[in-house]
């Protein structure tokens, strides 16, 4: 059997000091990770943190946002990625880190005024969240050489002013703690991604802009707003 015609190229991500890519099988992200962002979106610190998808070839690693069509409000969430390099169902919390590939610096592109009026009308996110290059990413850095994954600075700059400042054991819910909820929800596989939420400080972007996020023993990621 052959195709009946050529499907798409399977999404990558470089692995940071090898000549290997990675697979990208899905994107999970997490909402409303961090109590100050909670604050900020409007949302209860006592509700538990929820997911969202994005589209594994939402993924851009050029380090060029274009400005996308249809929103007049396009916001930048910095956030640590996870990347799993096999899966399974109902991992427990104790077992989850023996799962994780590694850890990139991503950008969770949102079109708000899009996700702000799917809100309002209790309809999905994917109009605000899963559209072209909405995942700026860097290359992954393998975990054996990450020394910290749990606690280290996170921000983001716009044209050199610091917009976002947090730290990753500000999280509400851990990596291993995503991964064994979303793991009682759907079956995980290796290659995919898991966007871990954002600090406070989110705020619009517009074309020029140029973005600088950063996460301790990580990177830095450039993007570019086209
Ligand atoms: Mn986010």
């Amino acid at each position: 059997m052959t195709y009946v015609f050529n499907p798409v190229p399977q999404p990558t991500l470089p692995v940071k000091g090898t000549d290997k890519l990675f697979p990208i099988h899905r994107i999970y992200c997490v909402g409303r990770n961090y109590a100050e962002h909670t604050k900020e979106m409007g949302g209860d610190t006592k509700d538990p943190p929820f997911f969202f998808q994005k589209n594994p070839d939402n993924i851009v690693t050029d380090g060029k946002f274009p400005y996308p069509p249809a929103t007049k409000d396009v916001h930048f969430e910095i956030e640590m990625v996870v990347a799993l390099k096999s899966g399974g169902t109902n991992i427990k919390a104790a077992d989850a880190m023996k799962h994780v590939f590694g850890y990139a610096v991503g950008i969770d592109m949102t079109r708000r005024d899009l996700q702000a009026e799917a809100k309002k009308l209790q309809r999905p996110w994917e109009v605000g969240k899963a559209f072209e290059h909405s995942a700026p990413c860097t290359a992954l850095v393998p975990a054996q050489h990450v020394e910290s994954p749990a606690k280290g600075a996170i921000w983001l700059e716009v044209n050199g002013v610091r917009k976002q400042t947090g730290d990753l054991s500000q999280m509400i819910w851990d990596v291993p703690h995503q991964i064994e909820f979303l793991s009682g929800l759907f079956a995980l596989e290796a290659g995919d991604l898991i966007f871990t939420g954002t600090p406070s400080g989110v705020g619009a972007t517009k074309k020029g802009d140029k973005l600088k996020g950063h996460v301790d023993g990580i990177g830095d990621l450039e993007v570019t707003v086209t």
